[in-house]
């Protein structure tokens, strides 16, 4: 795990890692299309202050060097209201470390997700607590599986890239068949405070599920 930005050391609570719920762990909180579909105004209702990004595929392209322009100008815009960090699981620290200071965000590479590790320290730095934190990311297996047993409230976003190869490509279509499975679609209707229930088989930003 390798930090792109010099760290301060903050305590968090026993509590901050323990899984919160009996979900799936292979269900995530809502699942979008892309990350500037992510409804802000139910973050700010979940007492979300914090969200922390995968780099891959999820805010850069894989094979790219930076973000689109709208996405970096979307972060600029998120940045006003949340904490904002990168955690990515790529082996290179010059890739990390020139995408996060392209868009302005701390990151660590390395990450070795679905470990909690990362994660952990990322919310060391951003001197925050699990309940206030959102995980973005592409991959289920790393991304939505780490952010679960950490004990967050995540959220899945289709992958930017279509080109990764066929190790990739065999391992999207395996995690299509579990979210189909799961009946996890896009655009999940999330619980508002003080709305009804929602209707069963649907995701919802409830920790009860
Ligand atoms: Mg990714």
């Amino acid at each position: 795990m390798r930090v792109s930005a010099p760290c301060q050391e903050t305590g968090l609570s026993a509590s901050d890692s323990a899984p919160r719920s009996k979900k799936s762990l292979l269900r995530p909180s809502m699942r979008v299309t892309h990350i500037k579909q992510i409804d802000i105004a139910i973050l700010q209702e979940r007492g979300i202050k914090g969200i922390i990004f995968d780099l891959d595929d999820t805010l850069v392209k894989s094979f790219e060097p930076t973000a689109d322009p709208d996405v970096s100008r979307w972060l600029v815009q998120i940045q006003r209201e949340f904490a904002v960090f990168i955690v990515s699981n790529n082996a290179s620290d010059l890739r990390v470390r020139l995408a996060s200071e392209h868009l302005g965000v701390m990151g660590i590479a390395q990450a070795g997700k679905p470990s909690r590790r990362s994660f952990r320290k990322a919310l060391q730095l951003m001197n925050l607590q699990v309940h206030e934190v959102a995980i973005v990311g592409d991959q289920l297996f790393t991304d939505i599986l780490g952010g679960n047993r950490l004990g967050a409230l995540t959220i899945l976003v289709d992958p930017l890239s279509t080109e990764v190869g066929w190790h990739r490509n065999l391992m999207r279509a395996f995690e299509r068949y579990i979210l189909k499975r799961a009946g996890v679609t896009h655009q999940q209707p999330l619980k508002r405070s003080g709305t009804a229930p929602l209707a069963s088989g649907t995701a919802s930003l409830s920790r009860t599920d």
